[in-house]
């Protein structure tokens, strides 16, 4: 399930750099991400527990004064002294040492922490969280777990590992992800983790507004009679404050996911889908920003790119983009390769 994604992974320090101007702090690289720690803490190859972004941490004994370490902490994108930081890290020995074995980390070889930081919840998406959903069979282990996008921070060598691969960019859309499957004669839709019954939540019956009475969609589905599941974003009024300030709600589709292939679409396949859909990928696909190779740039190169203002169509001007999604446009061992990249500048701003 993608809110079981892991939060917390046993990780080295990298490197340790200096901020101009700064007694107690320093910059530690961990992964690609830049983290702000207390100074002398840490040498080169520590190992720590690294807590991503987008972390609640539960109450800790430890942070940073005594009224923090009672309340739930969120871990978010700062800028201290213009530095970026993100995450947080905890240190292993002091956990290891720690008096509440309660909290004690348990890690496996690949990293993962398994136990003691397991009441870190994620920060998830408020729209479709509640609601009497219809907790769906075979469609929430087919289309759920595919949705994660991983962080190119914490993929530091693809720019060396796919150099040559080509990449086809979108911008990511800031909403609400939404489903819309057709296999073996049934249509459906699907919130990030639940399928949805239309009859029962005022939610609910505006995303089939959308997609059903207006786009028409289950109709096109029917016709075209490919076992295809679209996934795409819902956007518009009151999804996560509608930075876009669109004035009506709609959907953009963002992958197809081909059920019989057992792996997702091309950019080529999917925008051919979609225009034999009748639905053209100009109008009903996520802004295309064109392709790119990895060959030569360096993590800062994909984080500066994804910076920028939005290109939706309808979109009030100078929005801040979320972010961009990288997928290649060719298929690798059955698979496409895809990673995103979040906005500095927009991380910051939220
Ligand atoms: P949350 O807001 O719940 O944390 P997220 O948006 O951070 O979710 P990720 O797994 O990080 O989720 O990113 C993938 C999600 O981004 C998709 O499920 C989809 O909802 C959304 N998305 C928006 N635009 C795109 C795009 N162009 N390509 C892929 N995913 C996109
Ligand atoms: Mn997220
Ligand atoms: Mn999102």
């Amino acid at each position: 399930d993608a809110s079981d994604r892991v939060l917390a992974y046993v990780e080295k320090i990298v490197s340790l750099e200096p901020i101009a101007g700064a007694d107690v702090i320093e910059i530690a690289t961990v992964l690609g991400w830049k983290v702000i720690v207390k100074k002398g803490l840490y040498a080169v190859g520590d190992l720590v527990v690294y807590v991503e972004i987008d972390s609640i941490l539960p109450p800790w004994p430890y942070f940073i004064n005594d009224k923090l370490d009672k309340c739930n902490f969120r871990i978010k994108t700062i800028k201290l002294r213009g530095q970026i930081s993100q995450g947080y890290c905890i240190p292993i020995k002091e956990l290891l040492n720690h008096p509440n074995k309660k909290l004690t980390p348990v890690y496996c070889v690949d990293g993962q922490v398994e136990s003691g930081l397991k009441s870190i919840r994620r920060l998830s998406d408020p729209v479709l969280q509640n609601g009497d959903f219809d907790y769906s069979l075979e469609i929430k282990s087919n289309m759920t777990e595919l949705i994660d996008q991983p962080r190119i921070q914490n993929l530091p060598l693809y720019p060396t590992t796919y150099a040559h691969v080509e990449f086809e960019v979108t911008e990511k859309l800031e909403g609400s992800s939404v489903t819309v499957y057709h296999y073996k004669g049934v249509n459906g839709t699907c919130s990030r983790n639940f399928e949805l019954n239309f009859e029962n939540c005022q939610k609910q019956s505006e995303i089939k507004d959308v997609l059903v009475d207006k786009m028409k969609l289950y109709d096109r589905l029917d016709k075209l009679n490919l076992n295809i599941a679209l996934q795409g974003e819902f956007i518009g009024p009151k999804v996560q404050g509608n930075i876009y300030g669109i004035l009506e709600l709609c959907w953009r589709c963002f992958d197809i996911w081909m059920i019989d292939q057992n792996r997702y679409a091309t950019h080529a396949e999917r925008v051919d889908i979609m225009e034999k859909l009748g639905l053209p990928w100009s109008d009903y696909g996520v802004p295309y920003l064109g392709t790119y190779k990895l060959e030569g740039k360096t993590l800062k190169d994909i984080l500066e790119m994804a910076n920028g203002f939005s290109q939706l169509k309808g979109s009030k001007p100078k929005v801040l983009r979320e972010g961009i999604v990288f997928k290649s446009t060719t298929v690798e061992n059955n698979s496409i390769i895809t990673f995103k990249a979040i906005s500095n500048q927009y991380l910051l701003k939220k």
